[in-house]
């Protein structure tokens, strides 16, 4: 297909400060950290990262605004997120502009992304009157045996620039309606949709009355995310990035006795057997492989055939592969973007000649595309790989759209595949047969933290838990009952009886 034009990094920077203005932000001007767009490599803007200084004041008035906070009932917290959820509806076109210029996003998937950070806010306003706690069947005649759960302090997030907002409203909404208070450290590739968050949070606190300083926003690199992971203020940090940052974060965070909550890197494979449905796995898989130019967490980048079908499949992948539309994310009729930067299409590169050299066949895509016009930029056809082992770089998550299709004869075999690699986020089977689906979705299946049927690894919706295990870290975050990560449980014992009973019928007398 036909590259679109792209739009010039002037266009881009009118466009980015027209919605920062609609939404109320003054762009602090400064040097040190720009602000740039992947649409065309270039920088808008210069801005300021934040200092040791900042972030020592940031934690100092978080933490005092929690012990206000924590106070404060939960339904009334639920009045604060349900504000920002309103006025992120408001802006929601300006938003997802920001997120389009800065991670390069196509449009569909950045309203998508912003529609993410409403849903989050429903969600959590209706949690702000669900924190339950159990009551237990007490041993002891007389006594009441209690779980309640406590808001738990100040949560630092450091977010990736993939979800430049989405991942910050999982964390802030819940961690607000649970009584903590936030600090947030995002990518530094991605400050303005930051700044924008940022104040439209600040703005619903102000109108509903919450402490200024529920939030606050430090802007920079790892350097400043570090000093959220080791400053005992922070209760909770609450990092998604890279398995190499998970690495390096997590035990810094232990060994202060922190709690930490790690969503990191994926290696996602779906398994299509002989009774699947050509057409809708043909249509997921492209999804999942292709969208966002392969730079989902969840993206899918092993496809695990049966041998019988592996042949055709391919060659419709491949076909569908060579008709994506790539260039500017703006344009309607785009389905791929360009990757974050230059590096990651070295890496890209780097990646499809080590396949190669392990015998590995491409079978389409893997050229870079607007280099002459944009050679800041990094456009490439995402890729079909061939190949016949689970080795090497197969194992290992490379962020852009490269599939490796390997192929299986039994269903042991491919579920033995699937799992047999050391990241454990999503997953996903094509199958018509009931009793294979349930066999990928039992204790003997899949060891994801998201495990699908007849859909791709991609596109979670909000009100289940998210997260994988092995090294994607095995946090958890989003809907369901994660929300427990964002406070402490106590247990209590009440004897209302006037008989001092002691538990395992132990006698003191
Ligand atoms: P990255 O690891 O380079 O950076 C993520 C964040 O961590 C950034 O804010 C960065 O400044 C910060 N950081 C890096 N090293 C740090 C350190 N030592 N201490 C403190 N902070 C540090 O990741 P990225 O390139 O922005 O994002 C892509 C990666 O994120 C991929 O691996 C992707 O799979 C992963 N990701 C995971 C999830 C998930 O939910 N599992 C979601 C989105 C992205």
């Amino acid at each position: 297909m036909p590259s679109t034009a792209l739009p010039t990094t002037d266009d881009l920077r009118a466009r980015a400060l027209t919605a920062l203005e609609r939404i109320g932000v003054t762009v602090p001007e400064g040097t040190g950290l720009p602000a740039r767009t992947p649409i065309t490599g270039e920088n808008l803007l210069g801005l300021t990262a934040s200092t040791a200084c900042d972030a020592d004041q940031a934690l100092a008035a978080t933490r005092a605004a929690f012990l206000t906070w924590r106070t404060t009932p939960a339904p009334r917290r639920g009045e604060l997120v349900r504000r920002l959820g309103e006025s992120l509806r408001e802006h929601k076109s300006d938003l997802a502009d920001l997120v389009t210029i800065e991670a390069g996003k196509i449009r569909s998937e950045a309203l998508g992304e912003v529609q993410e950070m409403i849903d989050i806010c429903e969600f959590a306003v209706g949690l702000s009157r669900q924190l339950y706690g159990r009551t237990i069947a007490s041993e002891r005649p007389g006594h009441r045996l209690a779980e309640t759960w406590h808001p738990l302090g100040v949560a630092g997030v450091i977010s990736a620039f993939n979800f430049p907002a989405a991942v910050w409203s999982w964390n802030t909404a819940i961690a607000l309606v649970c009584g903590d208070t936030v600090v947030w450290k995002p990518s530094e590739l991605t400050p303005l949709i930051s700044l924008a968050c940022a104040h439209l949070l600040a703005r619903a606190a102000e109108e509903t009355g919450a402490p200024r300083d529920v939030h606050r926003l430090l802007l920079g690199d790892r350097t400043i995310g570090e000093t959220l992971v080791d400053d005992p203020r922070v209760a909770l940090v609450s990092a998604t990035g890279s398995t190499r940052m998970g690495r390096e974060v997590g035990p810094r965070v232990a060994a202060r006795f922190g709690r930490s909550l790690l969503e990191l890197g994926g290696n996602n494979a779906a398994v299509v057997a002989p009774s699947a449905d050509l057409d809708l796995a043909v249509q997921g898989i492209v999804f999942a492989a292709a969208g966002t130019a392969g730079q989902r967490c969840t993206t899918l980048r092993r496809l695990i055939v049966h041998r019988d079908i592996a042949d055709g499949l391919v060659e419709r992948l491949a076909a569908a592969y060579r008709k994506l539309p790539i260039g500017d994310p703006f344009d309607g009729t785009t389905l791929v973007g360009p990757l974050i930067s230059t590096a990651a299409l070295d890496g890209m590169r780097d990646a499809l000649a080590r396949a190669r050299a392990q015998g590995g066949e491409i079978l389409a895509g893997g050229d870079r595309r607007l280099a002459d016009t944009a050679p800041h930029a990094a456009y490439v056809e995402p890729a079909v790989v061939r190949v016949a082992e689970q080795t090497g770089v197969v194992r290992e998550e490379t962020f852009a759209p490269i599939l490796y299709v390997l192929t299986y004869d039994t269903l042991d075999q491919a579920i033995a595949l699937h799992n047999d690699v050391p990241q454990g986020l999503s997953s996903s089977i094509f199958t018509r047969d009931q009793r294979e689906a349930e066999i990928f979705l039992s204790a003997e299946g899949s060891d994801c933290g998201i495990a699908n049927v007849n859909i791709g690894t991609s596109g979670a919706e909000i009100g289940g838990a998210f997260g994988g295990e092995k090294e994607t870290g095995g946090g958890r975050e989003s809907g369901s009952d994660a929300w427990r990560a964002y406070m402490r449980r106590a247990t209590n014992t009440v004897n209302y009886s006037s008989r001092l009973s002691l538990a395992q019928n132990v006698s003191f007398p």
